[in-house]
């Protein structure tokens, strides 16, 4: 069971780990990669990955934002455990923390003023003093305050020695009580603070280790004073081990801007058109590694991950290196589940069964679900093709007696395949003395639309002879 140091791990404890974010409109890729972390290291040691929404703010907490996070998880595969708890609807339980601690002497009453307070701030400005509350309350009698007057419930926190946290990934931290003021729990309107309301659903839903980001290393402090405070009151009150993973930072070591890749899972998704294997594996490879292995599958990941291998400093976003291994996780995928998801990205006009046919041919270049999609455009347009300008400036004259001929070569061919229409064209490039690039470009603007695409003879089976024929002779002088 735990240990009083701050690291209770105890082997027989079953790991219960959980992933808390805030409903803010989007799943911040820096938060998908703490909830990946909690979810496979509950996974790793055969425990549960909680889910909590922490959803006090109510203006932004709309069910729109909640459902953001939500697809997002599910998108990138990470599938929590019982119920996903929601924390706006346990302030009653959080009070009734506060309350105990307040009953046991272990919180009290502050009746200081906003004013009394902005007061006392700005003293302490003036002398360069740290801005914290100066416990004013803390051992006055309550009977001074003025009749029904508003008041703060605030944790009496300890003023001597020190609190450690042995954290899994920071090492021993220390904090000299004297730091750690007297915080409020709850409100003059009685609501939770979110210091409060986050340990005590930590500690209610039995977490026995906390992943999360280290910008709430400093919270971890306080909220230890209340697991310590509530340790007597109510059984349950064990410290977890905390695990405060670094930030991730852009590529200039800089904060990760918008500029730098700092997006919501769903724009990697749909603007990008990223993989959810291949944001799975690049946000578990940002800040932490097993040996020099790049690529992970989930089952790999579940069986090597631990939090002994998350590095200590920050990590850089590098959206280059995403792209790549996106291509690279593109070129692994069933090609019907490619084919689906570009089908979606087309629109109507496409066909699920061709574009599956074409997959191998349409796949091997493209380093994003946009790209191929772009890239398989073609066969799906109507005639006339709609023509990209640098495509149409390639149509001269010349180019459209090129392509009557080309027609006339080709309506003759009787084997319809990649090696049989390369030879055809290459010896009819040999003929005319012209390189095969010379032939193939007005013949992709003809069958395209476009001056790029998969390869020239690729592109030709992959539409087939009546089309292809039908596109050509759309161009050409005849
Ligand atoms: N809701 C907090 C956030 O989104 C996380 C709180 C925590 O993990 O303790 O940053």
């Amino acid at each position: 069971m735990a240990s009083s140091t701050g690291n209770g791990t105890g082997a027989d404890r079953l790991v219960v780990t959980r992933f808390a974010p805030s409903p803010t409109g989007f799943l911040h890729i820096g938060n998908a990669r703490t909830g990946l972390f909690s979810w496979l290291y509950a996974r790793h040691h055969g425990g549960k990955a909680l889910l909590r929404i922490e959803d006090t703010d109510k203006q932004r907490s709309t069910q729109e934002a909640i459902d953001v996070i939500l697809d997002g998880l599910a998108w990138l595969g990470l599938d929590f455990d019982g119920e996903t708890v929601f924390q706006s609807q346990r302030a009653d339980r959080h009070a009734e923390v506060a309350y105990k601690l307040l009953e046991a002497g272990r919180a009290y009453k502050c009746f200081a003023t906003p004013e009394e307070l902005a007061q006392m701030r700005e003293e302490q400005r003036a002398a360069k003093k740290p801005m914290r509350y100066d416990g004013r309350w803390r051992d006055r009698d309550p009977s001074d305050a003025p009749e029904g007057a508003p008041f703060t419930v605030r944790i009496k926190s300890e003023t001597t020695g020190e609190t450690v946290i042995d954290d899994a990934v920071q090492g021993t931290v220390k904090v000299r009580n004297e730091e750690i003021d007297d915080f409020i729990l709850l409100r003059a309107d009685g609501t939770p603070t979110y210091m409060l309301a986050v340990v005590v659903d930590d500690m209610d839903m039995g977490c026995t280790h906390i992943i999360r980001g280290d910008d709430h290393l400093n919270n971890a402090f306080r909220q230890l004073q209340v697991i310590k405070a509530m340790q007597g009151l109510e059984e349950g009150w064990e410290e977890p081990t905390y695990a405060h993973v670094p930030l991730i930072h852009g590529n200039d070591g800089a904060k990760l801007s918008k500029r730098h890749g700092a997006l919501g899972v769903d724009a990697y998704r749909d603007e990008l058109g990223i993989l959810p294997e291949t944001l799975f594996n690049y946000l578990l490879r940002l800040g932490w590694g097993h040996g020099d292995q790049e690529e992970f599958t989930r089952e790999e990941a579940i069986e090597f991950f631990d939090l002994s291998g998350v590095n200590k400093g920050p990590s850089r976003f590098d959206m280059k290196k995403l792209l790549s291994m996106n291509g690279n996780y593109i070129r692994k995928a069933d090609d019907r589940r490619l084919a689906e998801i570009a089908a979606a990205r087309i629109g109507p006009s496409a066909d699920v069964d061709l574009l599956t046919q074409a997959m191998p041919v349409l796949k091997t270049r493209a380093r994003d679900m946009n790209e191929l999609a772009d890239g398989a455009a073609f066969l799906f347009k109507k005639r006339p093709l709609e023509m990209e300008e640098k495509a149409a400036s390639l149509l001269d004259d010349d180019a459209r007696t090129l392509l009557s001929q080309i027609s006339i070569r080709l309506g003759s061919e009787t084997d319809w395949t990649i090696e049989a229409l390369e030879a055809n064209l290459k010896a009819y490039a040999e003929e005319l003395d012209l390189g095969l690039g010379k032939l193939a470009q007005p013949l992709r603007a003809a069958l395209t639309g476009q001056t790029t695409s998969p390869g020239i003879f690729d592109v030709l089976v992959l539409l087939g002879r009546e089309e292809s024929l039908a596109r050509i002779d759309a161009q050409a002088n005849g």
